[in-house]
């Protein structure tokens, strides 16, 4: 805690969530003195930062962004945008990557974030500290960054957000005999644009978001690309120049793909679009009690903090989410408990609720690397967070003192009611 009593945070990643964290502590200043935002890079945006290199920066660390130079939003503006924020109405529903960008940088410059941001800093350790001094007892984080020049700062802080983001540690299955493959094996995280592919033949693994909207790129630039994914059928027609196959099961001593149906191809390349691990090199995650595997972090409670340390928040590890309003949710929960507003449950009790929901997910065939897949269940997931604040007597009492100065917006009713109805309505 500061000297004036107000709470000290520490906001790990510049990116929209990182954003979302700094902007809504600036806006409580009686409770909290500004934040602390580590970033590694020198700029902010995160994943909307497009960087042409792959590989690892200037100061050595692997390039963070999978951004790709002709990406177009896979949500519409109107459900992206963080809910007090409208992007320009000028823009079109699908944005170009470079306009989420900017987006991002002017809502950094309208709350005076930039000022409270670290840049080329990497947070390199933090841990829980039981303090037996000043104030017995209270627990507290320290935090251990480098900057750029090298040189090593430790700050302590009452409180950690997590914002570094889960698309940038590429998830490499295991693909029997892949060593007699002799072509080019990438992930879809070094992948910029189609024209180095065009003539060749291409296996692109996984039909998620990525893999769907690569081999398009790539078909188009005149490539031969075999799809191989497990779903069971894709709701839209893909180009001519993307044949779709079951998953390889493995590579054959000639160097060809065997697909689970039998079926037999050989290929130039090898585009893995089979996702990311989350990772946290700066925590101790096992001594925090939490399980860290390739696509779930467990347990927390609310899918944002950890029952044994709730001082300390993951915001955004959920999956098929609007990420920019499930932040915006997020943060106001996890600063509606730091500031005492709404009270957790037991430590007890959390778990339980963790396991319970995991268990129930398990149950209805949910396998574990989709546990964290929000989806429509979202929505009620949002109304939850908010309801729990609003509902909490601490919040009933600061309202009534600060309404009129401060205009809350939790959740995005009327952006995404119309958004709704537009899809319902077809094309206008
Ligand atoms: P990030 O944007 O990844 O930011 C994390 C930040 O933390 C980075 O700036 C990083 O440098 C920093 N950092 C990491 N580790 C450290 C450390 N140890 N110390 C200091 N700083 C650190 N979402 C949409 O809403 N619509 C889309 O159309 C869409 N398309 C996408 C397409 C691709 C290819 C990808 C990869 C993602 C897409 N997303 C999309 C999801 C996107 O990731 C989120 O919208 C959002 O940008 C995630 O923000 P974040 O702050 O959680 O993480």
């Amino acid at each position: 805690m500061s000297q004036s009593g107000k709470l000290r945070v520490a906001v790990i990643g510049a990116g929209a969530a990182g954003l979302c964290v700094a902007r809504h502590i600036l806006a409580r200043p009686l409770t909290f003195v500004p934040p602390v935002v580590y970033e590694l890079t020198d700029h902010v945006g995160g994943t909307w930062f497009y960087e042409e290199r792959v590989g690892t920066d200037d100061n050595g660390y692997p390039i963070h962004s999978s951004m790709y130079r002709d990406l177009r939003t896979n949500l519409p503006k109107e459900v992206m945008m963080f809910p007090d924020f409208p992007f320009d109405p000028k823009l079109p529903s699908f944005l170009h990557h470079q306009d989420v960008l900017h987006y991002l940088e002017n809502y950094c410059n309208s709350h005076a974030i930039t000022p409270h941001i670290k840049f080329s800093t990497v947070v390199e350790e933090v841990k829980p500290i039981t303090m037996e001094t000043e104030r017995e007892g209270a627990l507290m984080w320290e935090v251990i960054s480098c900057g750029k020049c090298g040189g090593q700062s430790t700050e302590m802080f009452d409180s950690v957000f997590v914002c570094s983001g889960h698309y940038s540690d590429p998830h490499v299955p295991s693909i029997p005999g892949l060593e007699h493959f002799k072509g080019t094996v990438m992930h879809s995280h070094s992948y910029r644009y189609p024209e180095p592919f065009s003539g060749q033949s291409i296996v692109v693994l996984g039909a998620g978001a990525s893999g769907v909207d690569i081999s398009i790129e790539l078909a188009q630039a005149n490539a031969q690309v075999i799809l191989s994914h497990n779903k069971p059928a894709l709701p839209f027609s893909l180009p001519a120049g993307v044949r779709q196959a079951a998953p390889v099961v493995r590579v054959l001593e000639d160097g060809s793909f065997e697909f689970q149906d039998g079926s037999l191809a050989h290929a130039q390349v090898l585009m893995l679009c089979t996702g990311y691990n989350f990772t946290f090199p700066f925590l101790h995650s096992t001594q925090l009690g939490l399980q860290v595997q390739e696509h779930l972090i467990t347990p927390l409670y609310k899918f944002l903090v950890p029952p044994a340390y709730p001082s300390l928040f993951f915001v955004g590890i959920c999956k098929v989410i609007c990420p920019f309003v499930h932040f915006n949710c997020q943060v106001q929960f996890a600063l509606a408990i730091l500031d005492g507003t709404v009270k957790l449950p037991s430590r007890e009790e959390m778990e339980k609720e963790v396991r319970r929901e995991m268990q129930e997910k398990a149950e209805r065939g949910v396998q574990t690397k989709h546990l964290l897949k929000m989806d429509s269940e979202q929505w009620d997931y949002y109304k939850m967070l908010a309801r729990t604040v609003s509902h909490s007597d601490g919040w009933k009492e600061k309202r009534t003192i600060r309404s009129r100065k401060r205009k809350v917006v939790l959740v995005p009713h009327s952006p995404v009611r119309r958004w709704k109805q537009k899809l319902r309505n077809g094309p206008q």
